[in-house]
C-alpha cells in the first residue's frame, strides 16, 4: 500500500514538474523574417525560372493588384508587393481605381482579371479607400477562388476552417507567421496556443492552421477577460491586436514563442520622420521571457509578401495543370 502510494505521489510530481517545465530552456532569439522571407525568395525566384525553361516561357505567373483610391500606406504596400513579385521573375499589373469608383467598378475590374488567362493572382489591397460606401467582403467573393492569393473568400476561409487543406489558398500573414513558427522545430501538436485577435485577415485563419496542426488554441480579443492569465499558460503566442506594445514580458511563460504581426506608429523625437515602428508586442520586456521572438520591422512584415509571391506560384501552377 506504502509503495503503491509513494508511486503515486511520485508520478504526481514528475507530471506537475512536466507542467512546470518552460517550453524551451534558450531565451531571446531571434526570429529573423527577413532573412527568412528573403531565403524563400531566392528559392521561388528558381523555382519560376526553371519552370520558365521547361514550358518554353509559356509558363509566367502574374499576380494582379487592385488599388482603389490612394492612401500613402497603401501606394506604399503596393508597391512593395510588385517589385518583389518582379524581382523574382513574376509579371505584374497594377490596377489603380479613384476613389470616386462604387461597387460597380471594383467588381468589373475584378470580373476581368478574373477572366484573363494570362493573370493568375488577384490581390484587392485593404482598406478600400472609397468616397461612397463599398461592400468589401462582396468584392473580395468577386475574386475566383483559384485566384484569390490573399486567401480571404469565402471558398479558402471556410476551407481552411474546416481543415481540408488541398488546393486551399492561406492567407500571406499566418501563413508567413506558421512558417516562422516551424521554423524554430517545435512541435506544434499538443502545445497551448493563444492569438490575440479574431480578424479574417490574421487572428481567425492563424487559429485555423494551429487548429488544424493539433495545437489547443485559445482566441482573445477585445472583449476578453483575464486575458494575461491565458498567455501566461502558453507555448505559442499570436499576437494581432492592433494595441502597441501590449503584451509585456511578466504576461509571458519562460520559453514561450512570441510572433508579433502589430505594425503601429508611435511618437518619437529622436527619430527624423517624429515616429517609429512597434508591434502589439513589448519587445524589450517580452525578449529576454521567450525562446524565440519577432522583431518590428523585419519579422512578420517581410513573411507576408514572400508568402503571397509563394500563393501566386502556387496558384498559377495548379492552374496550369488544371
Ligand atoms: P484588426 O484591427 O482588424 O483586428 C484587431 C483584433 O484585435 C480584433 O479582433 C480585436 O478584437 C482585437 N483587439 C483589439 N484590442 C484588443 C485588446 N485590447 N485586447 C485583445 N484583443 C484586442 O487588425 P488586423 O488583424 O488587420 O491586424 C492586426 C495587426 O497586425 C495590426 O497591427 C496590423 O497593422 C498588423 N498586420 C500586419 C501585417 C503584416 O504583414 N505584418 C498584415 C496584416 C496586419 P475585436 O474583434 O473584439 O474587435
Amino acid at each position: 500500500m506504502a509503495k503503491r502510494l509513494l508511486s503515486v505521489t511520485s508520478r504526481c510530481i514528475a507530471l506537475l514538474r512536466q507542467r512546470q517545465r518552460p517550453f524551451s530552456d534558450s531565451r531571446g532569439q531571434i526570429l529573423d523574417g527577413k532573412a527568412i522571407a528573403s531565403s524563400i525568395r531566392k528559392n521561388l525566384k528558381k523555382e519560376i525560372s526553371d519552370l520558365k525553361s521547361k514550358t518554353d516561357s509559356k509558363f509566367g505567373p502574374c499576380l494582379a493588384v487592385i488599388q482603389v483610391g490612394h492612401r500613402e500606406d497603401s501606394n506604399v504596400y503596393v508597391r512593395n508587393k510588385l517589385k518583389a513579385a518582379a524581382e523574382i521573375g513574376m509579371e505584374t499589373r497594377s490596377i489603380k481605381l479613384p476613389n470616386a469608383v462604387g461597387e460597380a467598378e471594383v467588381v468589373d475590374a475584378i470580373d476581368e482579371l478574373n477572366r484573363r488567362n494570362d493573370v493568375n493572382g488577384i490581390l484587392l489591397q485593404l482598406p478600400l479607400d472609397v468616397l461612397q460606401s463599398v461592400d468589401t467582403d462582396y468584392c473580395i467573393n468577386r475574386i475566383h477562388p483559384q485566384k484569390d492569393v490573399d486567401g480571404l473568400t469565402a471558398v479558402n476561409s471556410g476551407r481552411l476552417a474546416r481543415g481540408e487543406m488541398g488546393g486551399t489558398v492561406i492567407p500571406c500573414t499566418p501563413r508567413g507567421c506558421l512558417e516562422l513558427i516551424e521554423r524554430t522545430g517545435t512541435d506544434i501538436a499538443g502545445s497551448n496556443a493563444v492569438v490575440i485577435g479574431r480578424s479574417k485577415i490574421v487572428g481567425s485563419p492563424m487559429r485555423d492552421l494551429l487548429q488544424n496542426r493539433n495545437a489547443t488554441v485559445t482566441v482573445c480579443h477585445s472583449k476578453t477577460k483575464d486575458m494575461q492569465d491565458m498567455v501566461r499558460r502558453a507555448d505559442i503566442i499570436v499576437v494581432a491586436a492592433r494595441q502597441p506594445q501590449m503584451v509585456k514580458g511578466d504576461w509571458l511563460k519562460p520559453g514561450a514563442i512570441v510572433i508579433d504581426c502589430g505594425i503601429n506608429d508611435i511618437k518619437d523625437a529622436t527619430k527624423s520622420k517624429g515616429y517609429r515602428l512597434v508591434g502589439d508586442v513589448d519587445y524589450e520586456s517580452c525578449k529576454p521571457v521567450a525562446s524565440w521572438i519577432t522583431p518590428v520591422p523585419k519579422g512578420v512584415g517581410p513573411m507576408t509578401i514572400a508568402m503571397l509571391l509563394q500563393n501566386t506560384l502556387e496558384c498559377a501552377k495548379r492552374q496550369l495543370a488544371d
